[in-house]
């Protein structure tokens, strides 16, 4: 057992994975507890979409994260700060979660679907991909300036606005603004953002410790820092490094996220190289992650928690998980179905309606259907990653998985 008090926030191991980095632990924050590896909801714009919070809680989510840029550019951090912070604003009383708005600022702020904007300054042209390309968002050594996606508004995010806006924001834990590179960028423009996220890194603390000192009347907010790298080990493994070994005024990241250019083939390794040079001691997010199978091989290369969009977005398409693989609700074989959409599950929605009725509702384009699929979706995520955290505790990991995926994907 390994615990860290930090102002009413810390990490406790709990039962580990034999030969692997996988564990189970408790992360402690202001606001509760949160049992890892934990799956952690998205409620982007303060609100996990067609949700309530009682029924996130009922369905036994743990934690929520919301986007600082999305906060940022609407409402405000004011107003999130004025209201007492992110969970009274969104009445959610548990554990919440920011992004530092990195990865929107990058790629939202550029435009859906449009290529990330780079500073090209000493590259040489065949190292870009944008070239052609309008940029919208541009990246300096200061920070980025970018283009509002909803008005079209000229806005600047540095690692000092990021924090002062994610103080504002409240949040338990916090994540150090980065520079998130795409697959496609080229080995020279990797160092480049590995090398600006670690110096945003170091601002970032000193931001966090000012703040800190100067909120004294707030709730401890956890400060994550984000390792970036790409698909290259040497660059992931140097960036952990030296994101774990930094100390700015006395203080250094209480955790650690794992972001950036991540691929279903490569997921394993890159969580593994990062997790092998993290201390033991706090705790590692993975930032985005989508289907079933990539929750067993975050959690077995050490990730304690991870954040998904994937069951809301895909709930609102009429996409619902079952433990034989995912299907559409708005197929003909479901109109007159009468079972629930998986009989095993306990969540409202299962124990309540059928098929045939969330096929009606998607059909008559009623809004309930959202929220029906949503329940089922959060719920079947949240009850795999607890299955997967009590198979660690015993000793049960790997039968579990084979049982698991071998339906799932059958
Ligand atoms: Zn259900």
């Amino acid at each position: 057992m390994i615990a860290f008090p930090v102002e009413g926030f810390g990490f406790t191991v709990g039962a580990r994975l034999p030969g692997r980095r996988g564990r189970t632990g408790t992360i402690h924050t202001p606001h509760g507890v949160i049992q890892t590896p934990a799956f952690i909801a998205v409620g982007t714009k303060a609100t996990v979409k067609a949700v309530l919070p009682e029924s996130m809680a009922e369905l036994g989510a743990q934690a929520l994260l919301a986007n600082a840029y999305h906060l940022y550019l609407q409402p405000g951090p004011d107003i999130v700060d004025a209201a007492g912070g992110l969970g009274r604003f969104m009445n959610w009383p548990g554990p919440t979660f920011t992004d530092s708005g990195g990865f929107q600022v990058l790629s939202l702020g550029v435009g859906h679907k449009k290529v990330l904007a780079m500073n090209t300054a000493g590259l040489a042209e065949s190292d870009v991909i944008a070239t052609g390309k309008t940029r919208l968002a541009h990246v300096d050594d200061e920070g980025v300036t970018f283009t509002s996606h909803l008005d079209g508004s000229k806005h600047r995010f540095t690692p000092e606005v990021s924090l002062q806006i994610q103080h504002q924001l409240g949040a338990d834990i916090m994540f150090a603004f980065d520079e998130c590179t795409t697959l496609l960028n080229t080995r020279g423009y990797q160092e480049q953002a590995v090398e600006r996220t670690h110096q945003w890194a170091r601002r970032c603390l000193a931001e966090h410790d000012r703040l800190t000192r100067e909120r004294q009347d707030q709730p401890y907010q956890a400060l994550f820092a984000v390792i970036q790298g790409a698909q290259h080990e040497d660059l992931r493994r140097r960036a952990t490094r030296e994101l774990a070994e930094l100390v700015v005024d006395g203080r250094s990241f209480d955790g650690y996220g794992i972001g950036g250019a991540l691929e279903k083939e490569n997921l394993g390794a890159i969580v593994g190289w990062c997790c092998a040079e993290l201390p033991e001691d706090k705790p590692r997010h993975l930032l985005g992650i989508s289907e079933p199978d990539d929750f067993f091989t975050a959690i077995e290369n050490g990730a304690d928690t991870f954040d998904c969009v994937s069951p809301s977005r895909v709930a609102r398409n009429a996409a619902l998980y079952t433990p034989d693989g995912r299907f559409n609700v708005t197929t003909a074989a479901q109109r007159r179905n009468f079972a629930a959409v998986d009989v095993d599950c306990d969540c409202y929605t299962c124990t309540h309606y059928t098929r045939a009725y969330l096929h009606h509702l998607f059909k008559a384009r009623e809004m309930l259907a959202s929220t029906l699929a949503t329940i089922h979706n959060e719920r079947f995520i949240v009850r795999l990653v607890d299955n997967i955290r009590a198979s660690i505790d015993r000793g049960t990991f790997d039968e579990f998985r084979g049982e698991f995926l071998g339906r799932y994907y059958r």
